[in-house]
């Protein structure tokens, strides 16, 4: 018997800006391009951290070009992403800023057009624009510049003249924007002034505009170079010419927003992560999020019959205590699961810990009996102190890592205490060589802990990419912990602690960020 061969269908590309670095400046589409795609292509422009949005076991292949190598031809490139095509595989290629802004679309399109390969180009925002818009520097401007030219200072000199006619060039434009052009400043400035441009004319250069290394340099076109050389100004970076310069001296706004130069790294759960990352981005920090916790429902059959035990005898209990937003979720997760119903809960008081988790329970249309102020289960028992009574019973319903302090000192009162798992936390098997490789050029700027098992699941994340000594590998980055026990947790695994939120809440650990020295930041401001 023979069995049919069926071709596999031919893949699809999609040609991506993915904006000029600040993983919020890519398109919606572009977006769900990268969400979707199986193989994503990408570069040394296209910043790490949006990668972090491919699906589960998409591959990422790096095709940038290195400082001091190439790392694979634009050939080899444009057939790369027609051979995977022709796998079968959806491909993103994603690229710096605006894929059609010398991104070289034409040629990787052209060639997956002579193949019979359908492609779409999703265009992005262009460094040339965005990245003087966050030096606060608009390309335009009504008292300005009416017009602004783009233009390549393109890598090899000796093309320069070729492809530019300065006497045309020079006064064509309000503005100048040039890409590629850092190492060959001297020689643009000299033209420009050659073929007609005031020495006065203001200039800026913007390196790494949109990330956490963005760096500004303003100068005029007569004092420019000089001062590029003497500071050691490197690649890339969009030099500006013209009026508009400016007005930066009145309309910076992202290098002085508080947590600008600051690359932080994120542990905690991606479901939970949320709320942090949004604050650093409008604090102007850049976060990384490198999730070592995820939670799942308990695993073991005594874990589930505790559980279940617990709901049938709902309303044997005078104390239910619920210590976090995830454990709200979860008990929830188990009452549907087991089609229980909230109200045979009625006579059971609710205790809940710390302000989020009371609005995670209003969310559910509880109001918790006793909200105790602390996260700590002493905080807990002092809320608790003046209300129980020996005999009853509490039900502690919390995750499977909580201490068992507070059940000890309800037990030396005379209660009967039950614990149930709501979940379980475990440390996700994941590889990020961008992540290791931004530790190793120390780029990350802080580490925020947000429990003692952010902690220890960090360190044994790194063991597992095969970092041999985790705590040195991070003691370069200043250390941010939610409360006392992460920090004791941090310490004693060999940790600098540098700072512990007062309140040990995200606002509180935002707080405790803010407040430190930004000279402490290696590498960073
Ligand atoms: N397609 C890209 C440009 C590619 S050419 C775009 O539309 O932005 C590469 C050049 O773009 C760099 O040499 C540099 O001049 C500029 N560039 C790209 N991203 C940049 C960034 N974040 N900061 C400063 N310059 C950047």
């Amino acid at each position: 018997m023979t069995v049919e061969q069926h071709p596999r269908q031919t893949g699809k590309v999609y040609l991506v800006g993915a904006g000029p670095g600040d993983a919020g400046l890519i398109t919606v589409k572009g977006m769900r391009c990268l969400q979707e795609a199986d193989v994503i292509v990408y570069d040394r422009l296209a910043g790490p951290r949006l990668l972090q949005f491919k699906k589960a076991g998409a591959r990422k292949i790096y095709v940038g070009k290195l400082p001091d190598r190439h790392a694979m031809k634009q050939e080899d490139i444009n057939q790369l992403l027609v051979d995977l095509a022709l796998e079968g595989y959806t491909v993103t290629r994603l690229k710096g800023g605006d894929p059609c802004v010398f991104g070289r679309v034409g040629e990787e399109a052209a060639l997956l057009r002579s193949h019979g390969i359908s492609f779409e180009i999703v265009p992005g925002v262009t460094s040339a624009v965005a990245v003087p818009a966050y030096a606060g520097i608009p390309v335009t401007h009504r008292d300005w510049a009416s017009s602004f030219c783009v233009v390549t200072g393109h890598e090899n000199p000796n093309k320069l003249d070729e492809l530019i006619e300065w006497d045309k060039l020079t006064l064509a434009a309000g503005t100048l924007l040039f890409l590629m052009g850092v190492a060959k400043l001297r020689y643009i400035t000299d033209q420009l002034l050659r073929y007609g441009r005031s020495p006065d004319t203001p200039v800026a250069l913007v390196r790494w505009g949109t990330r956490a290394e963005q760096a500004t340099i303003v100068g005029t076109l007569a004092t420019i170079a000089d001062e590029v050389e003497r500071a050691g100004f490197k690649a890339p970076a969009v030099i500006i010419v013209g009026d508009v310069v400016r007005e930066r001296e009145q309309l910076q706004w992202a290098e002085v927003r508080p947590l600008f130069g600051r690359r932080i790294l994120v542990t905690r759960a991606r479901s939970q992560a949320s709320e942090l990352v949004r604050r650093i981005e409008d604090l102007g920090g850049e976060p990384y999020e490198f999730p070592v916790i995820e939670t799942r429902l308990p695993e073991t059959e005594a874990q589930r019959q505790a559980l279940r035990r617990a709901m049938a005898e709902a309303d044997s209990y005078d104390w239910l205590v619920l210590t976090s937003v995830n454990g709200v979720h979860y008990w929830f997760k188990h009452l549907q699961e087991q089609q229980a119903d909230i109200r045979q809960w009625a006579r059971t008081r609710i205790v809940s810990v710390g302000p989020k988790t009371t609005e995670a329970l209003q969310g559910y249309g509880i109001q918790p009996d006793v909200a105790a102020a602390q996260y700590s289960q002493e905080g807990i028992w002092e809320a608790l102190k003046p209300l129980v009574h020996p005999g009853q019973r509490v039900l502690l319903a919390r995750g499977d890592l909580s201490r068992s302090w507070l059940k000890e000192t309800l037990q030396e009162e005379g209660l009967h205490v039950d614990e149930v798992d709501l979940y379980v936390t475990v440390l996700p098997e994941q590889d990020d060589p961008d992540l290791l490789e931004m530790l190793e050029e120390k780029s990350i700027h802080i580490i925020t802990f947000t429990s003692s098992s952010t902690v220890t699941n960090l360190l044994a994340a790194l063991r597992y990419m095969g970092v041999q000594d985790p705590v040195a590998r991070l003691n370069h980055a200043l250390v941010a912990c939610i409360g006392e026990m992460t920090a004791r947790t941090a310490r004693e695994a060999g940790l600098r602690v540098d700072t512990v939120a007062e309140y040990s809440t995200i606002d509180g650990l935002v707080e405790a960020i803010c407040a430190l020295e930004p000279t402490a930041v290696q590498g960073g401001c």
